[in-house]
């Protein structure tokens, strides 16, 4: 029987044969066996990789993402750094999305060449003109959908066709749709990843990241890769992003219908030059959204019209329940300033930004408090 997604993540197949509603939290290094046949037998030896709570998170991704397996790591950044240190290596090449999480960015740059992998970044727009990038060294390609600052949504099934083509690995980033409004894997990406850290915990009290593997031989690269390094996720922040997803559908609708609204509402401010949110009729990756996602989430950008840093900060520190802070995803309304963060050489927005750029996460406060807000900031 097809069940809903919310469905699912709250029936999931362990929950079935348990007397609690929730699993118990082992948190154990040591496993113990009564035979020394045991010792070296199939169950989990150890607790690095996890033990109930995380199979349980894993499956459930699974499920989510229609992966073929899933891997936990600690942080959404060791989960993109690990998916892409496990299809690349020395002599080979990496290309990457202008447009990608920033500290990703910086481990392309930065520490991939250290490791022998060398990068190249393109523009979001490039679509099958990737083709032209590609060499023989070409071993992986990273995209974020859509990127989470300028919110750019690449053409996956462009990119991937060709990257299949010439056995070459795609890489998606995929926390903003939190896995429910996206299926990368469905659109020819061997990789999905999410920082669980943003909507799957969902209440920015805990770090976590997942590697989605659409087949058996991407997932045993990762798995090696993984173990190689010891990465893991403690049992404690499992089970936090295990609870997470049961509300995670719910949360997410509210998220959207709420940042919908924000947006149109922002749309029409005689203070705004445009609002950069995929699910807008009127952005200019609407019809790739419409084609590849089902849904939108609380997070988009605002470009002010005419105003200086100075005003801009003004204005931001007048508001009350937006909150400024890193990160997104929580129930809480986060707003930041985004200038000092874009050095996208390629990035074909800039040419027509004409003022600054805000980040707006809309959280699960009532709507009309969060536009109030925004008006007795920036109206004044
Ligand atoms: C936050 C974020 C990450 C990193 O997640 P952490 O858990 O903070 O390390 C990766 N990708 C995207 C798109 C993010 O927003």
């Amino acid at each position: 029987m097809k069940q809903d997604p919310s469905t699912k993540l709250i029936h999931t197949p362990e929950a079935k044969k348990r007397r609690t509603v929730n699993p118990a939290v082992e948190r154990a290094s040591t496993v113990l066996f009564d035979t020394a046949d045991d010792l070296y037998g199939p169950l989990p030896t150890y607790g690095r990789r996890g033990l109930d709570v995380h199979r349980e998170l894993e499956n459930a991704l699974c499920g989510l993402e229609q992966a073929h397996s899933a891997y936990l790591t600690p942080s959404g950044l060791t989960a993109c750094a690990a998916a892409i240190a496990s299809v690349t290596e020395a002599g080979g090449r990496l290309l990457y999305c202008d447009t990608i999480y920033g500290p990703t960015r910086r481990f392309c740059e930065h520490r991939l060449p250290k490791m022998g992998v060398d990068t190249q970044h393109f523009a979001p727009t490039i679509g099958a003109e990737i083709e032209t990038l590609l060499t023989p060294e070409t071993q992986a390609i990273m995209l974020e959908t859509p990127g989470s600052l300028t919110f750019e949504i690449p053409d996956l099934p462009a990119i991937s066709k060709i990257a299949r083509e010439r056995g070459i690995t795609v890489v998606v980033d995929n926390t903003w749709s939190a896995g429910l409004f996206h299926k990368p894997l469905e659109y020819g990406a061997d990789i999905s990843v999410q920082a669980l850290t943003k909507y799957v915990v969902g209440h920015a009290d805990a770090f976590g990241g997942a590697i989605m593997c659409a087949s058996k031989p991407v997932a045993a690269q990762v798995n090696r890769c993984l173990g190689d390094w010891g990465l893991g996720l403690s049992p404690d922040d499992a089970y936090t992003a295990l609870r997470g997803l049961r509300t995670l559908p719910n949360r997410l609708k509210q998220h959207e219908s709420s940042a919908l609204a924000l947006a149109k509402w922002l749309e029409e401010q005689p203070w705004v030059s445009s609002v950069l949110h995929p699910a807008l009729p009127s952005d200019r990756f609407h019809e790739i959204w419409r084609r590849d996602f089902t849904g939108s989430s609380g997070l988009f950008g605002v470009i002010l019209k005419d105003l200086d840093q100075t005003s801009v900060d003004k204005a931001i520190s007048r508001l009350t329940l937006f909150r400024l802070g890193f990160s997104w995803g929580g129930f809480e309304s986060l707003l930041i300033p985004c200038d000092q963060q874009l050095r996208r050489p390629d990035g074909d927005w800039t040419k027509d930004k004409n003022g600054p750029l805000i980040r707006i996460h809309v959280g699960l406060e009532a709507v009309e408090d969060l536009i109030a807000d925004l008006d007795q900031a920036f109206g004044a």
